[in-house]
């Protein structure tokens, strides 16, 4: 399913549980108490869905504040354009980076995705097809992480961290648990840096400086998990006045998994 009829699916199940409440009030004549909670779950579900921050299914693994370390995260690559690029400038500066990586794009790539865990950088989990999670039942879930483990295995000779960032952040009730029994940990992020967004050099340094403290996880995508290829020139750019930020603070990016 698309990321547009997830929305708009998403948004009919959170109307329908508002609609039951409405309708349960009218049946029972106990307005307004049925239409109230019937509002509120409805909106629970949605912000638990669409929101990577909420707790509401299950928290994101947390970091630890960690004096003069945070976690730079790259999401949707390997691209050949890019990815090679971002790699080798993070290992130049000192710095090491964790990137979620798409299978389908790992195995037309797997050159890239073994050049990035040569350079020390740490390789975790996004699925294979970037496809939107909340709908997905636990058998689909499992089905993306084993393409996506595979796909790393073959190219790497060993297994993604078991670290697992949902495509858009968007979880299921179920998403959690599913994780939990395959060994693995739900990764967020901090704030909001859009980079993918195209919103200039300037602002995506801005905008992921402000985000820069010990613990912090910055999130930057490397490749497009729409399969539309749009350019990531700018997050190529940005890296140099990010990484004079953190130096200025005295902070080194190292691989999430070391924070957690
Ligand atoms: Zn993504």
């Amino acid at each position: 399913m698309d990321k547009y009829a997830t929305w708009l699916t998403c948004g009919g199940i959170g109307a329908g549980i508002a609609g039951i409440g409405l309708v349960s009030d009218a049946r029972l004549g106990t307005r307004p108490a049925f239409s109230v909670t019937g509002a509120l779950a409805g909106g629970a579900y949605l912000v638990g869905t669409f929101s990577q921050a909420s707790h509401i299914f299950g928290s994101s693994a947390r970091t630890r504040n960690s004096d003069g370390r945070f976690a730079l995260t790259f999401d949707d690559g390997p691209d050949p354009r890019y990815t090679r690029r971002i790699s080798e400038y993070l290992v130049e500066r000192g710095h090491r980076a964790t990137f979620f990586v798409l299978g389908r794009s790992v195995a037309t790539h797997p050159e890239i995705a073994a050049q990035l865990v040569a350079d020390g950088h740490e390789v975790a989990n996004h699925g294979d097809d970037h496809r939107l999670l909340a709908l997905s039942p636990p058998s689909a879930v499992r089905a993306q992480i084993a393409a996506a483990e595979r796909a790393v295995q073959q190219a790497t000779g060993s297994l993604p961290a078991r670290l697992f960032r949902a495509p858009h952040g968007v979880r299921s009730p179920w998403l959690g648990v599913t994780l939990r029994q395959l060994g693995y940990r739900l990764c967020g992020w901090d704030g909001h840096v859009f980079d993918s967004s195209e919103p200039g050099v300037e602002a995506i340094v801005e905008r992921a400086t402000e985000l820069l403290a010990p613990g912090a996880v910055v999130l930057l995508h490397d490749g497009d998990g729409s399969g539309l290829d749009a350019p990531r020139d700018q997050t190529v750019d940005a890296l140099a006045g990010i990484l004079d930020a953190a130096a200025e603070r005295g902070l080194r990016s190292v691989p999430l998994s070391t924070l957690l």
